[in-house]
């Protein structure tokens, strides 16, 4: 029985995750479950899965999570210290879900705990690629992407010779305003970004994918994961969301993953190791699907990509202060502080305030990522006001 736990039980890709888990009861121990608010859902499926011990985020809900679970044998922990408890047990996978740039510290942890980490959590990639590979080589254990276009690329690149790649392209939907012109983006509210076209997901990615910001982390993330510079990364505008990366070869070949837009099919490859399982997930009928689509995405309407591309550029702690900035726009425009487009302002105004004070340094240490997070969070904040 391989042994696993969820970071993030409770969200999209944790709920996904034990949906696998559930058709192959069989195959699988469930050691730990972590959550936030919902402890409702924690609690029902540690009860479900038999879990051994789960944390919630939120140390308020300690007694009513404990109450939950009082009769059952199941160690119950809350706060940073509960959930990094969690990460510690001794398992052979993690699936690393919780959202932003809380799941980095406890990713790290259970790679330093000799898990497999299974990806989700693209923010840690982007805030720390070089401190999580390094722990994932120290320990031996796999760090495996599980974004869709992350998983879609290690496919694609199965089988070659990673010095016969010339590109890799991936795609974004354009999400829920793809067909609106940039002067349209001005007055569009949370409610409308928290809309996607194709995918189901959590709702802070689900405005990112409207802003492209989602596009954005995973070009960063790409670069982490597959060693690519920036010249080798393009991103496209797919509206139908089924090709989730090509590979183009230096003889003109092209390699493209299409598949489903459910998530189940990247966890399931990470799941069960790269082996491919019969699913419960709908075929793609191309018949039906008729065109697949693709353009080049518009900066003027998708700010966000191009910041994105700088950071992948300056590298070292450039990408925990981007993620940090984007986080704090994005809960000002989820409290209707700050407009749609005003949050890739606030982005590039911090990001420009940092390199202008050196402050972007090319090392990469923990105690530095943490460090420039929280001061990228303030300088966000700063300039929320002024658009
Ligand atoms: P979600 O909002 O549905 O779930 C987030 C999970 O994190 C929940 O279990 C929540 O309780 C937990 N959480 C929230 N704040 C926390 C905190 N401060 N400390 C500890 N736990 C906390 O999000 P999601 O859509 O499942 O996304 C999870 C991660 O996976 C994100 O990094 C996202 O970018 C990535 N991802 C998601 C999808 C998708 O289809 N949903 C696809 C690709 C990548
Ligand atoms: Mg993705």
């Amino acid at each position: 029985m391989k042994k696993i736990s969820i970071l993030g039980a409770t969200g999209s890709i944790g709920r996904n995750t034990l949906d696998l888990i559930s058709r192959d009861r069989d195959h699988f121990k469930v050691v730990g479950l972590t959550g936030a608010n919902n402890i409702e859902l924690l609690a029902e499926s540690a009860i479900k899965f038999n879990a051994d011990v789960v944390a919630t985020a939120n140390d308020s809900k300690f007694h009513d999570l404990k109450q939950m679970l009082s009769g059952y044998q199941i160690e119950v922990c809350a706060g940073i210290n509960g959930i990094l408890e969690v990460a510690s047990q001794k398992v052979d996978w993690v699936m690393s879900s919780i959202v932003g740039s809380a799941g980095l510290l406890p990713g790290l942890k259970a790679l330093e705990a000799g898990a497999n980490l299974a990806l989700a959590n693209k923010e840690s990639m982007v805030a720390a690629g070089p401190i999580m590979k390094r722990a994932s080589e120290e320990m031996g254990v796999k760090l495996i992407p599980v974004d869709s276009e992350h998983s879609a690329i290690s496919q694609v690149l199965r089988g070659e010779e990673k010095n016969t790649l010339s590109k890799i392209i991936i795609t974004a939907s354009g999400g829920a305003f793809r067909n609106l012109t940039a002067a349209e983006l001005i007055d569009v509210t949370p409610e409308q970004a928290s809309k996607h076209p194709n995918w189901n997901m959590g709702q802070r990615i689900t405005i990112d994918s409207a802003s492209l910001f989602n596009k954005a982390l995973e070009v960063i993330e790409a670069k982490e994961f597959f060693g690519l510079e920036s010249s080798k990364i393009e991103v496209l505008i797919h509206p139908q969301s089924l090709v989730h990366a090509i590979g183009c070869f230096f003889d003109g070949g092209m390699k493209a993953h299409i598949g489903p837009p459910d998530m189940r099919h990247a966890i399931a490859y990470a799941l069960y190791e790269e082996k491919r399982l019969n699913l419960p997930l709908e075929e793609v009928d191309l018949s039906k699907v008729g065109t697949l689509d693709f353009e080049k995405p518009d900066y003027l309407k998708y700010p966000a990509l191009k910041l994105g591309f700088d950071v992948l550029e300056h590298g070292g702690l450039a990408g925990a202060a981007f993620n940090a900035a984007k986080e704090e726009a994005l809960d000002n425009f989820l409290d209707h502080k700050l407009s749609f487009l005003g949050m890739a302002d606030v982005v590039s105004a911090t990001m420009d305030e940092l390199a202008s004070k050196n402050q972007l340094s090319p090392e990469l240490e923990l105690d530095a990522v943490l460090e420039i997070d929280s001061h990228a969070r303030s300088v966000a904040k700063m300039f929320v006001d002024k658009f």
